[in-house]
């Protein structure tokens, strides 16, 4: 196998993310909290990165809610936040229309509050009827969207008004399992008028470019739990990404990841700023991570360990103790070593692979991935 120069993973950050970028673009939902909680520890470690001299900007797909709203959210949980340190797709929205039809131009919208305020912060026009002739619909999630609303939508689209999309995931996560996100909405109206919406929000680099010109970032780190989002909103715009595991993703979702949608690093929730990430270098036929190796076999994986087996914690952390050489297992090392043998062997197309276990650490560590589907007896 020959080394894949730029293989997704591979490098690795030599420093700690808040000594390497200047901002990171946090996603919200499964990354700073889930649903209305903090996801734990990720306040400690926001403060921690904001003390190394690292600048934060809140970024959602969920147009709803107003910045403000988002802000006292986020500061309430822990996280201090201005409505300025806030980007939502609404805003990405309101920007994108106001560039191409002026500011001043009529625009009805669909969704919550954060949508309305929104356009008139562009300085649009907040029209609510079909019959005042809006340039554009622009739609966001919002709870309170109804057959109104989407009626409203359908008639001014029809009539010639651009559909603009702040987003379109399909769900959105909640302690009931998915419900019904924004993309599922935008479907209506697309069904009805049979025309494809404008999509301005992640992984859409309109976003991105909001993200830029709001915060003056200039080498940013984008953080999220969603590969399809913010991780390939991050590739498409060209900046570096960090996944965490606190969310949407797995490990066997991240290992299947399409070409487009594999992050620069890996972590299992914010604490990933604070530290350096190792590298995956190629040795033969392996690759290697701290103590673990995988290789890439017959279209499937294989993951083997050269250290005597670390006490660890439930997640795969070490239990105690730190090596004499300074690199800490936060766990993910394995998981790292899998990712790079595999994206290397398959660059332009995404794969699932069976992977085995070379040994009891390595079968230990597939199982806590839930990657055990196929260990060797
Ligand atoms: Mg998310």
């Amino acid at each position: 196998m020959s080394a894949t120069p730029g293989t997704p993973l591979a490098a690795g950050c030599a420093q700690a993310p808040t000594s390497a970028h200047d901002v990171a673009l946090l996603d919200l939902d499964g990354v700073v909290y889930v649903g209305p909680d903090a996801v734990p520890g990720v306040p400690e470690a926001l403060a921690a990165a904001r003390t190394a001299g690292m600048r934060l900007g809140f970024v959602t797909n969920n147009a709803a809610r107003t910045p403000q709203e988002v802000a006292g959210h986020l500061t309430e949980l822990g996280v201090p936040a201005d409505a300025a340190d806030v980007i939502t797709s609404s805003q990405a929205a309101a920007t994108v229309v106001a560039q191409r039809w002026g500011s001043g131009a009529r625009v009805l919208p669909v969704g919550g509050p954060g949508v309305a305020a929104a356009l008139r912060a562009a300085g649009l026009t907040v029209v609510d009827r079909a019959e005042d002739s809006p340039v554009a619909v622009v739609q966001g999630y919002g709870r309170e969207v109804g057959w109104a609303q989407l009626a409203e939508a359908v008639v001014a689209v029809r009539a010639g008004a651009r559909h603009v999309a702040t987003n379109t995931d399909a769900t959105i996560p909640s302690p009931r399992g998915p419900l019904p996100g924004n993309g599922a909405m935008v479907g209506v109206v697309a069904t009805v008028t049979g025309r494809e919406p404008l999509v301005t929000g992640k992984p859409d680099p309109a976003m991105h470019a909001e993200c830029v010109r709001r915060t003056g970032a200039r080498t940013p780190l984008v953080v999220g739990d969603r590969l399809d989002t913010d991780i390939e909103g991050a590739r498409r715009a060209g900046a570096a990404s960090l996944l965490v595991l606190t969310g949407v993703t797995g490990p066997a979702v991240l290992l299947a990841a399409d070409p487009g949608c594999r992050p620069d690093l890996l972590a299992h929730d914010c604490a990933g700023l604070l530290t350096p990430h190792p590298a995956v270098v190629a040795d033969g036929d392996r690759w290697r991570c701290g103590t673990w190796w995988a290789r890439s076999r017959h279209g499937g994986l294989v993951l083997g360990s050269d250290a005597p087996q670390q006490p660890t914690t439930a997640d795969g952390r070490p239990a105690a103790g730190r090596p004499d050489d300074g690199h800490v297992d936060d766990g993910l090392d394995g998981l790292r070593a899998l990712c790079v043998a595999h994206w290397a062997a398959h660059p332009g197309e995404a794969v699932a692979p069976a992977v085995e276990a070379d040994g009891e650490p390595a079968r230990q560590a597939l199982r806590r991935w839930d990657l055990a589907g196929d260990a060797r007896p």
